[in-house]
């Protein structure tokens, strides 16, 4: 496959092109190339396998990432599955069946999905999960222990699905092949509709005396505890893949995967972005002007912090590497921000009104208290003076 074109360039849109766009691009490409509307045209063959191969990559968005950072490298190496159906293409298990029911389903009229016989092996299925966690839980890593239920293959029948002792036949409906063809009249002339066989949904083989313990399909389900390690550092959304222990494959493939998908709690007093972590915590009006310790809340446990003296209120300080660990590297870690925040003094009792009544005075806002009965006098004043206008209106009425 030496100088593939760009899959882009193949069906004539651009790298931002949505799905519909890329559908309409497909749909008009594969009118006109069909092999059916071009018998024996083998340019139009090539074609037609070229518009199909770059639609089944880019209408799947994992794919199409991949080769968006890759181009064609990203499949090379890529194990292919059995012979394909159309025209002998068949792209990494790409399942063309969707794309064609998709696509040709109302273009040629069948309705029916054409998916062929694939008796290669195949992967099953991935699974998803879900697991809670709190937020330490996430910072530091954990072990869960999850319960699913999980098929197995059938020990009695080894997941034929026929009795022991029987076999599965071969399907009378397609001869075994799997797929029933219709030939009909379209506007394009002739065409080949290639449609699943219902009686074997494309195996091909029909079992005449069904086991009993799985009851003809092959499997059996049954509850499993499957031990989830959780790496330091995961966030809330991430997944964990836990491999081979999804769906199991067919014809010898491989068990697909099992997503564990990470559920963080919110903590009352941490949040997180990324690897920081943020909180606010408060001091008193005396820390912040004369400085001093103070105990911070980490995920760590409590540190000892200086407060240096004049600290403002809404001051960020950072607590280096009290952060959240990195998932590739938990030694390498993020930091911690506290804002800290200065708590207006309430419910002052008489001894601290004086005080900060004698540190004001000291700051030069208000005249300095030399003797008691002056300061009495005094206090009075201030308390007069402090009243709001609503009050001043009170009085005047009052009296
Ligand atoms: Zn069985
Ligand atoms: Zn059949």
């Amino acid at each position: 496959m030496a100088d593939k074109r760009d899959y882009y360039e193949v069906l004539g849109v651009d790298k931002n092109a949505d799905d519909a766009t890329l559908k309409k691009a497909y749909r008009k490409l594969a009118k006109k190339y069909h092999p059916d509307v071009n018998p024996g045209d083998k340019e139009a063959e090539a074609k037609f396998k070229e518009a199909t191969e770059a639609y089944s990559v880019l209408s799947d968005a994992d794919k199409r990432r991949q080769y968006d950072q890759f181009g064609h490298a990203a499949f090379e190496n890529g194990g292919g599955g059995g012979a394909g159906g159309f025209g002998g293409f068949d792209f990494n298990g790409a399942d063309m069946g969707d794309i064609f029911g998709d696509i040709f389903g109302d273009l040629f009229g069948g309705g029916g999905r054409n998916r062929r016989a694939n008796n290669g092996p195949m992967k099953g299925a991935n699974l998803r999960a879900r697991v809670n966690i709190t937020f330490e839980e996430a910072v530091f890593g954990c072990e869960k222990e999850l319960e699913i239920v999980l098929k197995d293959e059938c020990t009695t029948c080894h997941g034929t699905g026929a009795k022991p002792g029987t076999s599965p036949v071969t399907c009378p409906k397609c001869k075994g092949q799997g797929q029933i063809v219709y030939t009909q009249q379209s506007m394009f002339g002739m065409v080949r509709n290639v449609q699943t066989c219902p009686d074997c949904n494309g195996t091909g083989k029909v079992i005449k005396d069904k086991c009993n313990a799985c009851h003809g399909t092959g499997y059996t389900s049954s509850r499993k505890k499957i031990q989830v390690s959780v790496p330091a550092g995961i966030d809330n959304g991430q997944c964990i893949r836990i491999r081979e222990k999804g769906e199991p494959g067919t014809n010898g493939g491989p068990r697909g995967d099992l997503l564990v998908e990470v559920n963080v709690a919110r903590h009352p007093i941490f949040q997180r972005q990324d690897m920081n972590i943020f909180s606010t915590a408060p001091i008193t009006f005396a820390q912040a002007a004369l400085g001093g310790e103070m105990r911070i809340n980490t995920v760590d446990g409590e540190v000892a912090y200086e407060v240096k003296p004049g600290t403002q209120t809404d001051t960020r300080i950072r607590l280096k590497g009290k952060g959240v660990p990195s998932l590739r590297n938990k030694n390498v870690r993020g930091d911690h921000y506290v804002t800290l925040v200065v708590q207006t003094p309430t419910n002052l009792n008489e001894e601290a009104k004086k005080a900060l009544e004698a540190f004001d005075a000291a700051c030069g806002n208000r005249p300095a208290a030399d003797s008691t009965a002056e300061t009495s006098e005094k206090s009075e004043k201030t308390e007069k003076k402090k009243k709001g206008f609503r009050e001043k209106v009170k009085e005047i009425f009052e009296e």
